[in-house]
Protein backbone atom coordinates (compact mmCIF):
# COMPACT_ATOMS: atom_id res chain seq x y z
CA UNK A 1 0.00 0.00 0.00
CA UNK A 2 1.29 3.16 -1.16
CA UNK A 3 0.30 5.98 1.13
CA UNK A 4 2.23 9.09 1.32
CA UNK A 5 4.07 10.94 -1.38
CA UNK A 6 6.85 10.00 -0.55
CA UNK A 7 6.37 6.25 -1.01
CA UNK A 8 4.86 7.35 -4.06
CA UNK A 9 8.13 9.09 -5.46
CA UNK A 10 9.96 6.03 -4.54
CA UNK A 11 7.69 3.77 -6.16
CA UNK A 12 8.71 5.93 -9.11
CA UNK A 13 12.19 5.27 -8.53
CA UNK A 14 11.21 1.24 -9.08
CA UNK A 15 10.39 2.00 -12.67
CA UNK A 16 14.19 3.38 -13.64
CA UNK A 17 15.69 -0.41 -12.03
CA UNK A 18 13.37 -2.19 -13.67
CA UNK A 19 15.01 -1.99 -16.66
CA UNK A 20 13.64 -4.27 -18.74
CA UNK A 21 10.18 -3.05 -17.58
CA UNK A 22 8.74 -6.64 -16.52
CA UNK A 23 7.65 -5.76 -13.47
CA UNK A 24 10.32 -6.95 -10.81
CA UNK A 25 13.73 -5.81 -10.52
CA UNK A 26 16.69 -8.25 -10.77
CA UNK A 27 19.91 -9.39 -11.36
CA UNK A 28 19.29 -8.91 -15.38
CA UNK A 29 18.48 -5.30 -14.94
CA UNK A 30 21.69 -4.50 -13.54
CA UNK A 31 23.59 -6.58 -16.54
CA UNK A 32 21.73 -5.30 -19.05
CA UNK A 33 22.13 -1.70 -18.11
CA UNK A 34 25.85 -2.50 -17.81
CA UNK A 35 25.66 -4.32 -21.43
CA UNK A 36 24.05 -1.40 -22.87
CA UNK A 37 26.30 1.27 -21.47
CA UNK A 38 29.40 -0.48 -22.95
CA UNK A 39 27.60 -1.00 -26.26
CA UNK A 40 26.49 3.37 -26.38
CA UNK A 41 30.12 3.74 -25.56
CA UNK A 42 32.18 1.06 -27.41
CA UNK A 43 33.88 -0.27 -24.85
CA UNK A 44 34.53 -4.25 -25.01
CA UNK A 45 32.77 -6.06 -22.24
CA UNK A 46 36.01 -8.33 -21.84
CA UNK A 47 37.75 -5.74 -21.33
CA UNK A 48 39.11 -4.13 -17.94
CA UNK A 49 36.56 -0.96 -17.84
CA UNK A 50 33.80 -3.62 -19.29
CA UNK A 51 35.04 -6.12 -16.41
CA UNK A 52 34.72 -3.31 -13.36
CA UNK A 53 31.14 -2.14 -14.99
CA UNK A 54 30.16 -5.89 -14.61
CA UNK A 55 31.37 -5.71 -11.08
CA UNK A 56 30.29 -2.85 -10.24
CA UNK A 57 26.36 -3.47 -11.31
CA UNK A 58 26.68 -7.05 -9.38
CA UNK A 59 27.65 -4.71 -6.49
CA UNK A 60 24.79 -2.51 -6.66
CA UNK A 61 22.29 -5.73 -7.69
CA UNK A 62 23.55 -7.31 -4.29
CA UNK A 63 23.33 -4.24 -1.96
CA UNK A 64 20.19 -3.51 -3.22
CA UNK A 65 18.92 -6.97 -2.74
CA UNK A 66 20.54 -7.32 0.77
CA UNK A 67 18.13 -4.29 1.86
CA UNK A 68 15.35 -4.66 -0.05
CA UNK A 69 14.82 -8.28 -1.60
CA UNK A 70 12.86 -9.76 2.30
CA UNK A 71 11.73 -13.13 0.85
CA UNK A 72 15.12 -13.80 -0.66
CA UNK A 73 13.61 -15.02 -4.14
CA UNK A 74 16.51 -13.07 -5.86
CA UNK A 75 13.67 -10.44 -6.85
CA UNK A 76 12.68 -7.42 -5.92
CA UNK A 77 9.28 -6.80 -6.36
CA UNK A 78 7.56 -3.42 -6.76
CA UNK A 79 6.32 -3.20 -2.92
CA UNK A 80 9.39 -4.93 -1.41
CA UNK A 81 11.05 -2.21 -3.12
CA UNK A 82 8.82 0.56 -1.62
CA UNK A 83 8.54 -0.74 1.84
CA UNK A 84 11.75 -2.26 2.58
CA UNK A 85 13.86 0.18 0.81
CA UNK A 86 12.40 3.49 1.56
CA UNK A 87 11.76 2.30 5.54
CA UNK A 88 15.72 1.46 5.27
CA UNK A 89 17.19 3.86 3.31
CA UNK A 90 15.03 6.76 4.08
CA UNK A 91 18.06 8.13 7.03
CA UNK A 92 20.87 6.06 5.53
CA UNK A 93 21.81 8.34 2.37
CA UNK A 94 25.51 7.71 2.98
CA UNK A 95 25.00 3.76 2.59
CA UNK A 96 23.75 3.61 -0.68
CA UNK A 97 26.10 5.91 -1.68
CA UNK A 98 28.99 3.08 -0.78
CA UNK A 99 26.69 0.57 -2.69
CA UNK A 100 26.28 2.53 -6.08
CA UNK A 101 29.83 3.92 -5.99
CA UNK A 102 31.31 0.83 -7.74
CA UNK A 103 29.21 0.99 -10.45
CA UNK A 104 28.72 4.99 -10.46
CA UNK A 105 32.95 5.01 -10.74
CA UNK A 106 33.27 2.04 -13.56
CA UNK A 107 30.13 3.70 -15.44
CA UNK A 108 32.95 7.46 -15.47
CA UNK A 109 35.18 5.15 -16.73
CA UNK A 110 33.34 4.17 -19.58
CA UNK A 111 31.57 7.26 -20.51
CA UNK A 112 34.76 9.51 -20.11
CA UNK A 113 38.02 9.74 -21.40
CA UNK A 114 39.34 7.72 -18.18
CA UNK A 115 40.22 10.93 -16.09
CA UNK A 116 37.24 10.40 -13.65
CA UNK A 117 34.81 12.60 -15.53
CA UNK A 118 32.22 12.93 -17.92
CA UNK A 119 31.18 15.82 -20.08
CA UNK A 120 27.79 16.73 -19.32
CA UNK A 121 26.77 15.91 -23.20
CA UNK A 122 28.24 12.58 -22.81
CA UNK A 123 26.49 11.81 -19.16
CA UNK A 124 22.86 13.14 -21.44
CA UNK A 125 24.08 10.18 -23.26
CA UNK A 126 24.42 7.72 -20.86
CA UNK A 127 21.51 8.78 -18.75
CA UNK A 128 19.39 8.32 -21.91
CA UNK A 129 21.14 4.43 -22.06
CA UNK A 130 19.24 3.86 -18.82
CA UNK A 131 16.06 4.98 -20.16
CA UNK A 132 15.62 8.87 -19.03
CA UNK A 133 13.81 10.57 -21.80
CA UNK A 134 16.47 12.97 -23.78
CA UNK A 135 15.21 16.34 -22.70
CA UNK A 136 15.13 14.85 -19.17
CA UNK A 137 18.30 13.51 -19.14
CA UNK A 138 20.53 16.60 -20.75
CA UNK A 139 18.80 18.84 -17.63
CA UNK A 140 19.59 16.18 -14.94
CA UNK A 141 23.39 16.00 -16.27
CA UNK A 142 23.50 19.45 -16.37
CA UNK A 143 22.28 19.76 -12.59
CA UNK A 144 24.77 17.04 -11.79
CA UNK A 145 27.97 19.45 -12.65
CA UNK A 146 27.26 20.90 -9.90
CA UNK A 147 30.90 22.92 -9.54
CA UNK A 148 29.78 24.36 -13.58
CA UNK A 149 33.14 22.97 -14.80
CA UNK A 150 31.15 21.16 -17.76
CA UNK A 151 31.77 17.62 -16.58
CA UNK A 152 30.78 15.31 -13.84
CA UNK A 153 32.64 13.68 -11.41
CA UNK A 154 32.42 10.99 -8.67
CA UNK A 155 32.29 13.66 -6.14
CA UNK A 156 29.63 15.02 -7.94
CA UNK A 157 27.11 12.00 -9.18
CA UNK A 158 27.56 9.38 -6.39
CA UNK A 159 26.13 11.95 -3.67
CA UNK A 160 23.52 12.99 -6.56
CA UNK A 161 22.32 9.29 -6.97
CA UNK A 162 22.48 8.71 -3.18
CA UNK A 163 19.85 11.74 -2.89
CA UNK A 164 17.89 11.09 -5.82
CA UNK A 165 17.52 7.42 -4.21
CA UNK A 166 16.45 8.22 -0.85
CA UNK A 167 15.52 12.14 -0.63
CA UNK A 168 12.26 13.49 -2.24
CA UNK A 169 13.02 16.11 -4.81
CA1 LIG B 1 13.18 -6.27 -14.46
CA1 LIG C 1 11.77 -10.82 -3.31
CA1 LIG D 1 31.74 19.33 -12.46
Amino acid sequence: MVNSEYERRIAARFTTFDQDGNGHIDRSDFSGAAKALLAEFGVAARSDRGQALYGGAEALWQGLAGIADRDGDQRITREEFVTAAVKRLRDKPDRFAEIARPFLHAALAVAGPGDGTVTVADTARALTVFGVPGDVARSVAAALDADGDGTVGETEIVPAFARWFTVPE
